[in-house]
């Protein structure tokens, strides 16, 4: 294992050293070999709870030196500075086995300066949802923070009732967020955000240093990446439920789990984070959003770009987001080519999901199997007004016999279409057994949503939508 600590020791006026205060009894649950080989881990740690001894030494290489990160953070449109790590310990950064630095950040390791009312604690509940839905986005193909262990324990801590405390290790390219950029801009602290871009510059964006302005091109690579991440969310109907810019990574990776939903029914305007009452951050206002945050991050590059490079800057957010949503869409409807044609077929699909609330991802992934040469499609029987659906279908199986070989098309279908996707009530079933010290069903779903385009799952309960459609309400910073 090659273990720096360089965050801390370049940036050692923007983070405070707190040592890990470890719940009651913490035993290691879970823990991502696959991820853990990738980084090359001891192999020791993950035996005999090994590494919960280790991180009590504060002579632990990942004890030593774990910091809190200082930053701000625009919440729901408001600046806030008073954030931080208010429960998560920056371990060090460790080289991947393609030399890639890679943080490794613990969550629900106790208080920290910034952590203001809270104690410092992460509940199971949320942190297996944090698990499982940063894995079920990475092998999904959207780029995501990734989940190296999770550890429950006997500690119990006061939610909206009283829950079991628990802690993960994620990782991430680096955990720098739009705030933290924010924050040293909106201070006047301009020696601190002049060492926050080197940093930035160096360890994580070098191709920009032989640009003309390479603060430009810093945030035309955030711009890009958050367009094309932000593309998918809305391509796959995840919801990530509290889009404020302390939760927006600059890697343009999904950051920052919290009240996160993949929709099961379509509905376009869905909200399931239940303190989000006018529904700021709903399904479709993330990409809106996403660029209201681009545009408050701007505000921190202004000492180093002229108002005309910032906004042209901007500018490219839309025709980003614009041609990556839309050719994949084109691609789940088995069309090589994102064309008119294939975008209003795309559009008048999805109005039909929202018209009749029809499952998202079970009838995406059904359009594969329908035989094209007949009039009549045995989907009809997925919809309340199946003229809608006869007439949608007689364009779309047209238009995809004029454009290709129609098994190629469904082979790339399947592809692109998953059969397994977090849902809601999948990560319920989790949470309910591992509530009772059962970690098998998340091993289980797990294990399905690695492989998720894969038809085996298909007679499996992960291919499933709920049986009833109840609404879901999740709360934030649990
Ligand atoms: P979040 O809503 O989880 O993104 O958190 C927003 C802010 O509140 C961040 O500064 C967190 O570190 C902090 N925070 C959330 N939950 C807790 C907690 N239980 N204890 C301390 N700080 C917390
Ligand atoms: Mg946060």
């Amino acid at each position: 294992m090659k273990l720096t600590h360089l965050y801390a020791t370049e940036l050692n006026e923007t983070v405070t050293q707190v040592y890990p205060d470890l719940p009651e009894d913490l035993q290691l649950k879970l823990v991502n070999h696959p991820h853990a080989r990738e980084l090359s881990l001891p192999q020791d740690w993950w035996s005999d709870n090994t590494l919960v001894r280790l991180l009590k030494d504060t002579e632990f290489c990942l004890s030593r030196q774990a910091v809190a990160q200082k930053y701000g953070g625009y919440q729901f449109g408001h600046w806030n500075p008073l954030l931080g790590d208010g429960r998560g310990l920056l371990l060090g950064e460790v080289e991947n086995q393609t030399h890639q630095r890679i943080d490794l950040h613990l969550k629900g390791a106790g208080q920290t300066p910034y952590s203001r009312q809270g104690d410092g604690r992460a509940v199971l509940r949320s942190t297996l949802r944090e698990y499982i839905g940063s894995e079920a986005l990475f092998h999904l193909g959207i780029p995501s923070s990734r989940a190296l262990c999770l550890f429950d324990s006997t500690e119990t801590v006061l939610r909206e009732m009283p829950e079991t405390a628990a802690m993960m290790i994620r990782t991430a390219p680096s955990h720098l967020r739009f705030g933290h950029f924010e924050y040293y801009y909106h201070s006047g602290d301009s020696a601190n955000l002049t060492r926050l871009f080197e940093h930035t510059f160096i360890h994580h964006f070098p191709e920009v240093l032989s640009q003309a302005n390479p603060h430009q091109a810093l945030l035309k690579a955030i711009v890009l990446r958050t367009a094309r991440m932000v593309a998918l969310w809305q391509a796959y109907g995840f919801v990530h439920g509290v889009m404020n810019t302390d939760n927006m990574s600059v890697h343009g990776i999904t950051f920052d789990f919290g009240p996160y939903a993949f929709i099961d029914n379509f509905v376009s305007n869905a909200v399931f984070n239940h303190t989000d009452h006018q529904g700021r951050y709903a399904f479709d206002q993330q990409p809106g959003v996403a660029l209201w945050n681009l545009n408050a991050l701007a505000q921190a590059f202004s000492g180093y770009c002229s108002t005309d490079e910032l906004k042209q800057t901007l500018m490219l957010f839309e025709p980003t987001f614009m041609s990556c949503y839309q050719q994949l869409m084109a691609t789940r409807l088995g069309f090589s080519e994102s064309n008119e044609q294939s975008l209003a077929l795309v559009n008048g699909f999805l109005s039909m999901l929202a018209n009749q609330q029809r499952d998202y991802h079970k009838l995406f992934r059904k359009l594969s199997g329908q035989d094209l040469h007949q009039k009549e499609s045995a989907m009809r029987d997925d919809f309340i007004d199946r003229s809608e659906f006869d007439s949608w279908w007689q364009q779309y199986r047209h238009y995809r016999l004029a454009s290709g070989d129609p098994s190629a098309q469904s082979a790339l279908m399947d592809s692109v279409n998953p059969v397994v996707v977090a849902r809601t009530h999948h990560l319920q079933y989790a949470i309910d057994a591992a509530k009772e010290g059962d970690y098998a069903v998340t091993r289980e779903l797990l294990q399905a949503l690695q492989s998720p385009f894969d038809a085996k799952w298909l007679s499996t309960q992960w291919a499933d939508g709920p049986i009833e459609e109840t609404a879901v309400s999740l709360s934030c910073s649990s």
